[in-house]
């Protein structure tokens, strides 16, 4: 077996440095426990806080330990007499090649129903956090206008979906004219800018949305959340679900100050964590999975194939090399 773990926490950007792989033993499962063959392993953006030394809503990764996160497998040998070989399972486990734990860490998924990969995507986790946040907390009417930043990754495009389909104006940023394109194109969008390009993003999102914005999905922080909220209307929702822009920052991130504006917009900002939402994931996997079903919803991958290509995936967030949820295939089912 081999295992991925932290070799020591990075200090901006992470690199191969801080990272060791490791072969390890596997020891037969016990009572109650299984053996599950990782088949796609999800990397994420909060992974990069967790290897961090500082206090957050999940303890960081411990050094020399293994990186653990979303992971969809096989059962390939079962203690437990509710779960058969063969059978599909998703669960936060370890970046390793194969994982012995108690049954009760993995619940079961259905190929079925949808692409083993979509319960690391649109179905699983990623999709989830678009689903409460925008609907709980952003609440968009028919007619309002959306705004979501980070829209052409794993959970701003659900968002950008998510409020279509609810009526809205939907206007993306992402971060290069292929990702514009498609979010147009192929999801539906309104309109999308790639800040990369245009001079002035404020300028260039209020030509697009000229009735101002109601509803900011806020995946990036930084300057471009601080362009979008000049424009909010009276009223305005702010779900704060991210800020990639500064997870690898080893200065202050300042900006400007901007009580004023939200006291103005009379405008609410309400971080969330997708766990916050833990005992409506049911409700909200059963509308996403009636969406898709409908070709109302429709979900992107970047799969990288191989294991030891882990860590690479998990830099490439940073580097906006994926369309959609980036994952990586590590076996066969
Ligand atoms: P994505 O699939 O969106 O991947 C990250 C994307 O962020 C990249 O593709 C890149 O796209 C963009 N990006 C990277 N660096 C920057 C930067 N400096 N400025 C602006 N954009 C940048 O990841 P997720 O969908 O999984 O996560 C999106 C956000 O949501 C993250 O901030 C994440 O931490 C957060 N999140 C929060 C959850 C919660 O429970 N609150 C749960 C899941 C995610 P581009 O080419 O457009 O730059």
């Amino acid at each position: 077996n081999e295992q991925i773990v932290l070799a020591n926490r990075p200090e901006g950007l992470p690199t191969h440095e801080n990272f060791t792989y490791e072969t390890i033993d596997t020891k037969p499962p016990q009572k109650g426990e299984v053996v599950v063959k990782s088949l796609y392993i999800s990397v994420d953006p909060y992974m990069r806080g967790r290897m961090s030394d500082q206090k957050s809503y999940v303890e960081p990764f411990q050094l020399n330990d293994v990186i653990s996160g979303g992971v969809v497998g096989e059962v390939i040998e079962s203690q437990d007499n509710d779960f058969e070989v063969g059978d599909k399972v998703f669960g936060m486990l370890g970046w390793r090649r194969f994982n012995v734990v108690p049954s009760s860490q993995v619940r079961k998924i259905d190929g079925k129903q949808a692409p083993l990969s979509a319960y690391l995507s649109v179905l699983g986790l990623t999709g989830l956090t678009a689903y409460f946040g925008l609907l709980d907390i952003g609440q968009p009417k028919e007619g309002e206008t959306v705004v979501v930043s980070g829209a052409a990754g794993a959970v701003g495009m659900v968002v950008g979906q998510i409020a279509k389909i609810k009526g809205a104006h939907v206007v993306g940023i992402a971060g290069s004219d292929e990702k514009v394109r498609y979010l147009v194109e192929e999801l539906g969008f309104d309109a999308a800018i790639n800040y990369k390009m245009v001079e002035d993003v404020q300028e260039a999102l209020a030509g697009l949305c000229p009735n101002g914005v109601d509803v900011y999905f806020d995946n990036v922080g930084g300057e471009i959340s601080d362009a979008v909220l000049n424009l909010l209307n009276s009223f305005a929702r702010v779900p704060l679900c991210g800020a990639i822009s500064s997870y690898n920052r080893t200065d202050a991130d300042l900006g400007p100050r901007v009580q004023t504006k939200l006291l103005k917009a009379r405008a609410g900002i309400q971080a969330f964590i997708v766990g916050d939402y833990a005992e409506r994931f049911s409700e909200g996997a059963k509308d996403l999975a009636k969406w898709l079903s409908e070709g109302k919803l429709k979900n992107e991958e970047t799969i990288i194939e191989g294991f030891e290509n882990i860590p690479e995936a998990f830099f490439g967030l940073f580097q906006g090399e994926n369309l959609g949820k980036q994952l990586v295939k590590v076996a066969e089912p």
